[in-house]
């Protein structure tokens, strides 16, 4: 459940080890997400994705947090570990299997094409607001 105010939703996992028993928390539904999906997933050593899979809108960014294993991608399989980050385009065929060890890693899921600006073209620094620490 999240806590719910105005402009801002927080959501507690209640800490990575959790992931452990369920293997995946989608964030996006909680947090009443609107632009991508985001999900943390766990994958138990030597074990991996039951399925391969593709999307038919969305490209998926992988963040390695934990832990290492092997991707594969249309045919091809290469190894990974904490910190790699992989970009998938929708038609990419995708899975993943851990190594010797639990891989924890974030997937960020949105329609590819669909962001219009980002970062400093999207941000608005507000100055009349003051912060603890500001
Ligand atoms: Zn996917």
């Amino acid at each position: 459940m999240a806590k719910v105010l105005k402009n801002f939703q927080l959501m507690e996992l209640g800490g990575m080890s959790v992931l452990t028993d369920k293997g995946r928390a989608e964030i996006g539904d909680t947090l009443g997400l609107t632009g991508c999906e985001i999900s943390v997933n766990s994958i138990p050593a030597e074990r991996g994705s039951e399925f391969v899979h593709a999307h038919k809108r969305n490209e998926e960014v992988y963040l390695i947090l934990r832990g290492s294993g092997i991707f594969y991608m249309d045919g091809e399989e290469f190894p990974i570990r904490e910190g790699s980050v992989i970009r998938v385009d929708p038609a990419g065929k995708r899975a993943l299997k851990a190594g010797k060890e639990e891989l924890l890693y974030i997937c960020i899921q949105a329609e590819k094409n669909s962001l219009i600006q980002k970062t400093f073209g999207d941000g608005v620094v507000i100055k009349d607001v003051k912060t603890s620490w500001l």
